[in-house]
């Protein structure tokens, strides 16, 4: 079995007298400051000037440019957009690593895919909660955690491990479980898993199972609720207690349609569709056109994103959940990805 570890098993000191540079200060930036901060380590925010910026003020860090952050600190963990860290590192962060300092990271994709090149001199790690920033925080302040994957590609001080976890503790995710990885497991599955089934999978099970309903006839509101928001509630009770709780509480009509109709979705077409993708991932084939894309300023991503905004799910929703205000949490008042 895996080693999991929790809070009982981590050696906190490796981060007392560091500093932590989190750069940075969005969907996983603020999490990280405000709950190491919050555990009582030294934080410094390095951003660019901006909306993260003032937010980051406005939420009572000490706040300077990447590269002061990066000078100022001994740990440096790198929460930028992954398709701007290589031009932010080699710009801002490079220059200012010291022997034993630790770049650290929240997701493996530049380090495995050889966009960011550490020197040889300091330890490289990642810590990537598997889940959403927002949640990172969120389930903090409720007292608990979201697990996270911790790996080391490089040791230089002989503590990167203890650091990696010591890390982990501190921004809650030890309370949930921190796993073991390699940085070529944790980029491969996170794309995977965000691509086949968490985002790109479930979108367009849900898009493909509202047009059904539309396009024979019955109402895009009944359509939505049916295969959009009623969604939460069944994910939470898989969440709660795993896929055979989740079909305990649904009536045994729909656990019986569960079991008929399910694999006729989800068939062996779409898992070696799935298969394909994974192989794309691993060749290193999604890496490069993803990198392509944004030098060539996202020409698809943009158009495909525009597209997608103008659905008829998205107008319905709209209107459905201007109705439901108490659906809404904090996450609005986070400034957005692009700030
Ligand atoms: P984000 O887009 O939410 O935030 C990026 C931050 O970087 C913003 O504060 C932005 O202002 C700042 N920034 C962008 N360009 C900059 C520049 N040139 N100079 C200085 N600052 C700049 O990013 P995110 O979603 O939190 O992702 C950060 C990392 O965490 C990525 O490696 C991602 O794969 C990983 N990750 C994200 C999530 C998630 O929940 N979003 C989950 C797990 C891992
Ligand atoms: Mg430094
Ligand atoms: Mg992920
Ligand atoms: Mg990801
Ligand atoms: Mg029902
Ligand atoms: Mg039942």
């Amino acid at each position: 079995m895996t080693k999991v570890y929790y809070n009982g098993d981590v050696n906190e000191v490796a981060l007392k007298g560091k500093k932590v540079a989190v750069i940075g200060y969005g969907s996983q930036g603020h999490a990280h400051a405000l709950n190491l901060k919050e555990s009582g380590v030294d934080v410094v925010v390095g951003v660019r000037q901006g909306k993260s910026f003032q937010k980051a003020v406005e939420d009572g860090h000490q706040v300077v440019s990447v590269a002061e952050a990066a000078e100022q600190a001994e740990v440096i963990m790198v929460l930028l957009p992954d398709e701007q860290q290589q031009k932010v590192y080699e710009e801002e962060i490079r220059d200012a690593l010291k022997d034993g300092d630790s770049l650290a990271f929240a997701h493996g994709f530049n380090i495995h895919f050889n966009q960011v090149v550490a020197p040889e001199n300091v330890d490289v790690f990642l810590v990537a909660p598997k889940g959403p920033g927002h949640l990172v925080r969120r389930t903090f302040e409720d007292g608990a955690g979201v697990p996270a994957l911790f790996a080391i590609y490089q040791d230089v001080s002989g503590e990167a491990k203890d650091t990696a976890l010591a890390y982990a503790k501190a921004i809650g995710s030890a309370r949930a479980g921190v796993l073991e990885t390699t940085f070529k497991e944790e980029t491969e599955t996170d794309l995977f898993g965000e691509q086949a089934v968490l985002c790109g999978g479930l979108t367009s099970l849900v898009k493909a199972g509202f047009e059904t309903l539309v396009e024979a006839g019955y109402q895009p509101e009944v359509a939505y609720f049916e295969c959009l928001h009623e969604l939460k509630l069944i994910v939470d009770l898989m969440y709660e207690d795993g896929m055979a709780g989740m079909r305990y509480s649904i009536s045994d009509t729909a656990q019986w349609g569960d079991f008929v109709s399910g694999p006729r979705v989800v068939d062996e077409r779409v898992k070696q569709s799935m298969k394909e993708i994974l192989t794309d991932i691993q060749s290193g084939k999604f890496a490069k056109e993803w990198i392509l894309e944004n030098k060539a300023n996202r020409p698809q991503f943009n158009a495909i994103n525009n597209s997608e905004k103008e659905h008829q799910i998205e107008e319905v929703g709209k209107k459905l959940r201007d109705m439901m205000p108490f659906v809404k949490r904090k996450q609005k008042e986070v400034v957005s990805a692009s700030a």
